[in-house]
């Protein structure tokens, strides 16, 4: 395409904004829909956090690399408590474990900030305009389908700044619970694999878990849910329509990290409409290995239970560097890629059955 040819995208999550902020640099005119009144509408200013150990490189340099600008409220995780069903381990290191941002609408969200810098570009972003697929070159609309739910609360606190996770079947099935406090707001939430009828009563245990733990007051509560969809099988492309972030269902298996891939997939999608190159491949090329090794990392946590989740915690309390543990974690060695077409397969009986919604 040339760039007097207009794109269309449906959708203004951090997929279809960072593919309209590639596109707009090199010149084309975007069109960006977005069904909401606004950008973040399906966040509620809840903190959510930009994983640091999958990759060499800081997260936040990958994001400038790709041409975006990080003008939005960040705040580095430098210590954080896991807690198994028996365990715990608090962990500091000098490379963030991840950056805590937040999801919105408001000033200082990754949206907004995302939203700003389109608009600075010329791009044309509508409301309330839902786009078909078929009419849009980029489909950016987020998930398709439940195979994680994540039920959780924003609150005022007067707890300090702090990241914890609890990895426990009795709080959050097969997924694990986080708390996210800066600035005197925090999140808390639980997010489950299994068992999704129970989000609310496990939402209530981890709150009582974390008040008895932590001391922790909560104030002007206001509850939010979520879901996520993760696809590995999917074609990326579909005649004209390239697939994007969670639309595509590109998101880590283990533990549901969606911005990184949305962003990267995203970007990847302007390029290839710019270079004229092929987007599946690219795609699978940038993300295919860490998609992969987080289907097995999934099967394996799920297959360790509540056994295999203090070990996790031990053995990462005692790692000498964080970031290589866990970036071992993501890497492939022969032994752990026999495991993939059994995870596959999992996955795929798994799907099936995940709740549309
Ligand atoms: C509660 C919760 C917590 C999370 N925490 C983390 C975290 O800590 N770290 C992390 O990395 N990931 C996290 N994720 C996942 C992450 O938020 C997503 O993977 C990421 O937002 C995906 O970006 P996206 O652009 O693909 O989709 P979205 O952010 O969902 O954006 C899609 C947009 O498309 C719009 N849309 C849909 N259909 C149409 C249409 N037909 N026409 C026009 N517009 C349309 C939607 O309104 C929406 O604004 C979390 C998810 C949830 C639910």
């Amino acid at each position: 395409m040339s760039p007097s040819e207009r794109i269309s995208i449906a959708g203004a999550g951090p997929a279809g904004l960072t593919a309209a902020i590639t596109l707009a640099h090199a010149g084309y005119p975007v069109v960006v829909h977005e069904r909401q009144q606004d950008v973040g509408l399906r966040f509620c200013e809840d903190y959510q956090a930009l994983e640091n150990w999958t990759s060499e490189e800081d997260v936040l340099d990958t994001i400038r690399r790709l041409g975006i600008q990080t003008d939005f409220y960040y705040r580095p995780i430098n210590r954080l408590s896991s807690y198994g069903p028996h365990s715990a381990a608090h962990v500091t290191v000098a490379e963030p474990h991840g950056y805590l941002i937040r999801r919105g609408c408001r000033s200082g969200s990754l949206d907004r900030a995302l939203k700003h810098q389109a608009l600075d570009l010329g791009v044309d972003v509508r409301f309330e305009s839902a786009l078909k697929e078929t009419e849009a070159d980029i489909v950016a609309t987020g998930p398709r389908h439940a195979c994680a739910i994540a039920v959780g609360c924003v609150f005022d606190t007067d707890v300090p700044e702090c990241a914890a996770v609890w990895l426990d079947d009795r709080l959050a099935p097969k997924g694990y619970a986080y708390l996210l406090v800066a600035d005197g707001r925090g999140t808390l939430a639980t997010v489950l694999y299994d068992r999704f009828s129970e989000g609310k009563a496990c939402l209530e245990r981890t709150t009582r878990r974390v008040q008895d733990l932590l001391g922790l007051t909560m104030r002007n509560i206001q509850h939010f849910g979520g879901y996520g969809t993760f696809d590995l099988t999917r074609p990326l492309t579909h005649g004209r329509q390239r697939y994007v972030g969670e639309a595509a269902g590109l998101q880590d298996y283990l533990f549901g990290f969606g911005i990184r891939h949305a962003m990267v997939s995203g970007f990847l999608a302007g390029r290839s409409i710019i270079e004229g190159t092929d987007y599946d491949r690219l795609c699978r090329r940038e993300l295919g290995r860490h998609l992969r090794t987080s289907l097995i990392n999934r099967y394996v946590y799920e297959f360790m239970g509540q056994t295999g989740y203090d070990l996790l915690v031990r053995l990462s309390s005692r790692a000498r560097n964080q970031r290589t543990f866990w970036s071992k974690i993501y890497t492939k060695p022969v032994l752990r890629m026999l495991l993939y077409p059994f995870a596959l397969r999992a996955a795929q009986e798994k799907s099936r059955v995940s709740v549309q919604l």
